[in-house]
Formats: structure tokens, C-alpha cells, sequence
């Protein structure tokens, strides 16, 4: 029998080969001195390519799939040329093939005015890419991690929200595209993991900021941090009284590795965030100090369904992870105003050492 033989190029020369025999055509892969072949989708976006430079950086081959909707190849620059990362452009709502031991499922817009631009995408992305990324991991026995949310708890009446409570969602609201495809796409990450065993492993993820951000992003910490930078009016939506806890990048990035990493009986979901709670006005006058800015608050109309609070309980993520945030607020932002003080238009910007 011929067996799939890897690429020996620029590998260890200690590499030795563990042969995956099972019943699947493609499920021949390899694994040498602990390397993991781990496949990221949404890996040219914010978080994506945070996590591909994390796992790049462990010594694992590492694919990213991504149709640079809001990715960007500028976000993996500096990954390009190693030996051991892949860009693929790719849309998750068709299904891949490739052989892998891990995937992470990132893929889909996650900042309001990107995931709803195009809602019905939104939706086949989450739910098309679940079960894609699923029946990959089925073919491969790879264990994967869906990306899911503090959303999939909608306008919390539950407070701080506790993985076990079940959400309040508008099903037929402008958020719900994001909302109820994330929602679907657990349905479906426990269906498989239940009728098929797959090793499944589900996070929910509160709002996250850092570097890497986009500038027109629309999520409140790069539109404050941009807008202060440039001395432009801080657009509060309604009173600037409602909630949220916002948790550094590489926070989550540890967290996400963690998870990936539990026993296979640990499927979560899991809460991952920072439960230090902010008011939206709050947040912005933190950021008009830290950056000396000018800048007036003005207030616009609040978005349709927009939660009122939020705040992960993160119990399951202490006791099962051994992880708890480490960056708080006050720190996290000086990072983004100096990241953005850098690539506010009109500047070319320096990012780990690399020129974009
Ligand atoms: P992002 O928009 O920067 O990244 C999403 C990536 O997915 C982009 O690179 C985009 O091009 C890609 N993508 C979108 N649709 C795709 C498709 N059909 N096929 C292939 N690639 C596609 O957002 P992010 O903040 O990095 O979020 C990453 C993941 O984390 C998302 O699944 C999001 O729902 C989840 N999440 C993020 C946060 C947060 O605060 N940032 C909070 C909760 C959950
Ligand atoms: N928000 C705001 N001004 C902005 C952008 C957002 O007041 O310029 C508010 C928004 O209405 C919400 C909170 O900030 O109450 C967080 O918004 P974001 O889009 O970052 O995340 P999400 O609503 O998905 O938690």
C-alpha cells in the first residue's frame, strides 16, 4: 500500500512518522516531533492571524484559509515565505480538502457593519463553513474549534452570562444573521460531535480588541481610538450607558490554544473574556485621556437590538483552562492607540518590525 509521503524540505532530521491507518481516503497525515498540521479559516483577519502567528511561532505547519472579505493579506505578511504557513484563498462556504490534525473555524465578518453589509452571506458563512469545516474534520478525525460567541446570549437578562444559560435572541432582528448563524453553527459543532464523535471544541468569545484591528472597522475601540487620534467627534450610539467587557488579543490567543489543547472530554462551550465591566461612555473618556485627544463625545442613534450589558462569567475557562486575562483595559489601549497612532491614514506603518 502507498502511503501519502509529506515534504521533507527544511524538516528536523530526527522527523519520524506516525501513520493515522483509519477508513478515510486522505487520512494518512503525520506527525513529527509534536509539529501539528493546523488549519485556520478566517486566518488573514484580526484574530485569524493572531492565532496563525501564535501556533507559527509553536512549531506547528500551519494552513490558512480565507477569502479576505475582511482579512487582510497585510494582517500575514510577515508569515509569508516560512516554510511552514500557507495562505489559501478560499471560501469556506465550498468545502476544502486537505489533510490536518487541527482546525480552527474563525471564518466570518464579526464587526456589525461588515457582517450585516451582506446578511445572507453572513449566515451561509457560518453555517455552510460549520458544516464544511466539519465534514473535514470528520474525514481527517481532526479535533476542531469552533470561534463562537458572547452574541450567541443576545440581550442578556442573565448577568454576568454563565455558559449554561441559554440567550435572548431576536431571530428575526438586523443582528440576527451573526447572532442565530453562530447559534446554528454550535447546533451543528454538537450534531456532529454526537451522531459522528468528531472531537469538538466551542468558545465564546467577548469582545476582543488589539493591533490588527482595521481603522473602518466600526467596532468601539478602533472607531474611538481613530476617531481621538485624529481629534474627530466620539460617536456615543444611544446613552452610552450600556455595557461591555473587553478583553486583549492575546488574552484570547492564549485562552483559544488552551482550549484546543483541554482532554477530549472537555467540549465547552467556554466563555472567553475579560469580565471587567465598562460603560460605552466610560471607554471613551478613558481613551480621550490616554491619548490627549480633543475630541467632543456626540450621540447617535443606538442600533436595533443592540444588548444592553455584558460580562463573561469565566468560572469553566479558571477552573478548566488554569486561564484568566492578564491585560487589563488602561494597558490594552495604550497598545491600540500606539498601534493606531502608526497606521491612521496617510502614514505607512510599522508592525512587528514589518513595513506594510
Ligand atoms: P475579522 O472580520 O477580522 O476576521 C474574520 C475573517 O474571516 C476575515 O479574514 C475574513 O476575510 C474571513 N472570512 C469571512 N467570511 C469568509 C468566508 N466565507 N470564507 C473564508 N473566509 C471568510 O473578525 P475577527 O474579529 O478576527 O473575528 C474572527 C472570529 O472570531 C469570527 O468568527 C468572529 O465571529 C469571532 N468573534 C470575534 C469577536 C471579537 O470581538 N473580535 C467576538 C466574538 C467572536
Ligand atoms: N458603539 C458606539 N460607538 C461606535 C461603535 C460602537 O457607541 O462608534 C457601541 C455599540 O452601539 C455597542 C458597543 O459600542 O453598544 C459595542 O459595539 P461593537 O460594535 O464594538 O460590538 P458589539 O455591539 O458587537 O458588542
Amino acid at each position: 500500500m502507498k502511503y501519502f509521503i509529506p515534504n521533507l524540505h527544511n524538516l528536523p532530521k530526527s522527523a519520524t512518522f506516525v501513520i493515522n491507518k483509519n477508513k478515510y481516503r486522505y487520512s494518512k497525515h503525520y506527525k513529527i516531533n509534536g509539529m501539528k498540521k493546523i488549519l485556520v479559516s478566517g486566518g488573514a483577519g484580526f484574530i485569524g492571524s493572531h492565532l496563525c502567528t501564535r501556533l507559527i511561532n509553536d512549531g506547528h505547519q500551519v494552513q490558512c484559509l480565507d477569502n479576505l472579505f475582511t482579512g487582510s493579506k497585510k494582517n500575514i505578511a510577515h508569515l509569508m515565505g516560512n516554510p511552514r504557513f500557507e495562505f489559501v484563498l478560499h471560501d469556506v462556504e465550498n468545502p476544502y480538502e486537505t489533510e490536518v490534525d487541527e482546525i480552527y473555524n474563525l471564518a466570518c465578518p464579526a464587526s456589525p457593519i461588515h457582517y450585516q453589509y451582506d446578511a445572507i452571506k453572513t449566515i451561509k458563512t457560518s453555517v455552510m463553513g460549520a458544516i464544511n469545516m466539519l465534514g473535514l474534520a470528520k474525514r481527517t478525525k481532526a479535533k476542531i474549534l469552533q470561534a463562537s460567541t458572547s452574541e450567541v446570549y443576545g440581550d442578556p437578562v442573565i448577568h454576568p452570562q454563565v455558559e449554561s444559560y441559554w440567550g435572548n435572541v431576536n431571530p428575526i432582528g438586523i443582528r440576527s444573521c451573526y447572532d442565530e448563524g453562530k447559534r446554528c453553527a454550535e447546533t451543528l459543532f454538537m450534531d456532529y460531535y454526537r451522531q459522528n464523535g468528531i472531537r469538538i471544541k466551542i468558545i465564546r468569545i467577548f469582545n476582543t480588541y488589539g493591533p490588527r484591528m482595521l481603522s473602518n472597522d466600526g467596532r468601539v475601540v478602533s472607531n474611538f481610538v481613530v476617531q481621538a487620534l485624529q481629534n474627530h467627534d466620539i460617536t456615543i450610539y444611544g446613552s452610552g450607558n450600556q455595557t461591555r467587557s473587553f478583553q486583549y488579543i492575546d488574552d484570547l490567543i492564549e485562552g483559544m490554544v488552551r482550549m484546543m489543547n483541554t482532554e477530549d472530554d472537555f467540549i465547552g462551550p467556554v466563555n472567553l473574556g475579560n469580565p471587567n465591566e465598562f460603560s460605552i461612555l466610560e471607554l471613551a473618556e478613558k481613551i480621550i485621556k490616554l491619548s490627549g485627544s480633543k475630541s467632543k463625545l456626540i450621540f447617535e442613534p443606538l442600533p436595533h437590538d443592540d444588548p444592553k450589558q455584558r460580562q463573561p462569567d469565566i468560572t469553566l475557562a479558571k477552573e478548566k483552562l488554569n486561564w484568566k486575562p492578564t491585560i487589563e483595559l488602561d494597558e490594552g489601549l495604550q497598545y491600540m492607540v500606539e498601534y493606531f497612532k502608526e497606521i491612521i491614514p496617510g502614514k505607512q506603518y510599522l508592525y512587528n518590525g514589518q513595513t506594510m
